[in-house]
C-alpha cells in the first residue's frame, strides 16, 4: 500500500509545479517505522522528514538511502544531535535556535542548510517568522556563515476556505521570489501536506511534505506528547 501511494503521489508531481520547477517530495515520517520508511524509499522517495529529534536520531540508522530533513519545532537544548546529520532543517524560527545552530555548526565545521519558517497565517499555535519580520530576519542570519537559507517553509491554517490559502500561498511565494532573485542558494518553497498540497504546488511551491496520503492515518501511542 505504502508503495502504492508512494508510486502515485510521484507520478502526479512529475510534471513539476505551474512555474516550471522540479517538486521535491519529503516523505514525513513521524511515528512510522524503520521497516514502513524503507519501503517508501525503495518506491521512489528521495527525502524523509522528521518532526522530532528522538525519532529522528532512533531511526537514523536504519534508515537507509534518503536525504534527512527535520521539518519540526527544533528545541535549542537538541539542536546537538542534529548537527552533520541533515540535508535540511525546515523550522528554523527564531534567532535562538540560529545562534545554537551557528555555534555547534561552526565547532564541527559543518553547514546547516535551513529554511525560514513563516507563520504565514499568524497563528498562536504555530511558530515561524512573520510574514513582515522574514526578509529582516534572511538579511541579519546572512551574518552566519555556518548556516545556509535555501528558503522558506510554511504550514496553511486548517481551513476550507481555498481564496484564503490561495492568497496565503502567493504572498508566501511572492516572498519567496523576492529573496531568490538575490540568493542563488534560495531554491525551495516547502509548503503543502497531505490535505492541501495541491492547492500549494499550483501556486507555487516546490517541496511538498506527505504523511498520511503515503503511510496512512498516524497511530499515535495512548498520551503520547506530541511536541518536538
Ligand atoms: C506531520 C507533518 C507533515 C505531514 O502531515 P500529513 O497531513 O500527514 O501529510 C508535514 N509537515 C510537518 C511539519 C509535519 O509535522
Amino acid at each position: 500500500m505504502i508503495a502504492e501511494n508512494v508510486k502515485k503521489a510521484l507520478a502526479e508531481i512529475a510534471g513539476g509545479n505551474p512555474f516550471g520547477e522540479k517538486i521535491t517530495l519529503v516523505a514525513a515520517t513521524k511515528t512510522r517505522t524503520p521497516d514502513e520508511i524503507n519501503e517508501a524509499i525503495a518506491a521512489g522517495v528521495c527525502d524523509i522528514g522528521e518532526n522530532k529529534v528522538q525519532e529522528f536520531t532512533q531511526k537514523f540508522d536504519d534508515v537507509h538511502g534518503a536525504n534527512r530533513h527535520f521539518i519540526g519545532h527544533l528545541q535549542t537544548n537538541k539542536v546537538k544531535y542534529l548537527i552533520g546529520k541533515t540535508y535540511l532543517i525546515h523550522s528554523l524560527d527564531r534567532f535562538e535556535l540560529a545562534d545554537e545552530l551557528q555555534k555547534r555548526a561552526e565547532k564541527a565545521d559543518w553547514t546547516a542548510n535551513c529554511l525560514l519558517e513563516v507563520n504565514i497565517g499568524s497563528e498562536l499555535s504555530k511558530s515561524g517568522f512573520s510574514l513582515d519580520g522574514v526578509q529582516d530576519a534572511y538579511k541579519k542570519l546572512l551574518a552566519y556563515p555556518n548556516i545556509r537559507i535555501e528558503g522558506l517553509m510554511a504550514m496553511l491554517p486548517l481551513s476550507d476556505d481555498t481564496a484564503l490559502l490561495t492568497a496565503l500561498c502567493k504572498k508566501m511565494r511572492a516572498l519567496f521570489e523576492t529573496l531568490r532573485e538575490k540568493d542563488g542558494n534560495v531554491e525551495f518553497l516547502s509548503m503543502g501536506m497531505s490535505g492541501d498540497w495541491r492547492l500549494c504546488v499550483e501556486n507555487g511551491s516546490n517541496m511538498i511534505r506527505l504523511g498520511t496520503s503515503l503511510f496512512g492515518p498516524r497511530r499515535y501511542p495512548a498520551a503520547e506528547n506530541h511536541e518536538g
